[in-house]
C-alpha cells in the first residue's frame, strides 16, 4: 500500500492553559478534509510536553513535505567529477561509481533509509 501523495498540512489544536490534553491533526493538503493522522499530548500536566506536541506534528509534516525534494537532490549529487581524470566519485566515501560506495558509506546509508519503503 502507497502513503497518501503530495503535501501534509497540520492543524493545530491549541486549547486553554487548564485543557492539558489536545491532538493535532495532520490532514492531506490537496483534500484538507482527509484526516490522516493525529499527534496527541503525553498524559502528563508539562507545559513541555504540550508544546512537544505541537513541534512534533509540525516536524511530521515537515518531513513528509521535504523527503522527496531531498531524496532528488541527493541522488543528483551522488556521483560527481571530482578530479582531473574527470571519474566520479562518491562525495562521502570517495569510492568511485564503477566500485559502487564503501560498505560503511554514510551518503549510502542515508539513501537506502529515505528509500526504504516500510
Ligand atoms: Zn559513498
Amino acid at each position: 500500500m502507497e502513503h497518501t501523495k503530495g503535501k501534509w498540512e497540520v492543524e493545530l489544536n491549541r486549547p486553554s492553559s487548564s485543557d492539558y490534553k489536545n491532538v493535532h491533526k495532520i490532514r492531506d493538503g490537496s483534500s484538507k478534509l482527509r484526516l490522516l493522522a493525529e499527534v496527541m499530548t503525553p498524559e502528563t500536566q508539562s507545559a513541555i510536553n504540550k508544546e512537544e506536541a505541537e513541534a512534533n506534528a509540525r516536524r511530521i509534516v515537515q518531513c513528509v513535505n521535504s523527503h522527496d525534494g531531498l531524496v532528488e537532490a541527493l541522488k543528483a549529487r551522488e556521483w560527481i567529477a571530482m578530479d582531473t581524470l574527470a571519474k566520479f566519485r562518491c562525495p562521502t566515501c570517495m569510492n568511485s561509481k564503477k566500485n559502487g560506495h564503501r560498505h560503511d558509506c554514510k551518503f549510502k546509508a542515508a539513501l537506502a533509509e529515505a528509500e526504504k519503503t516500510e
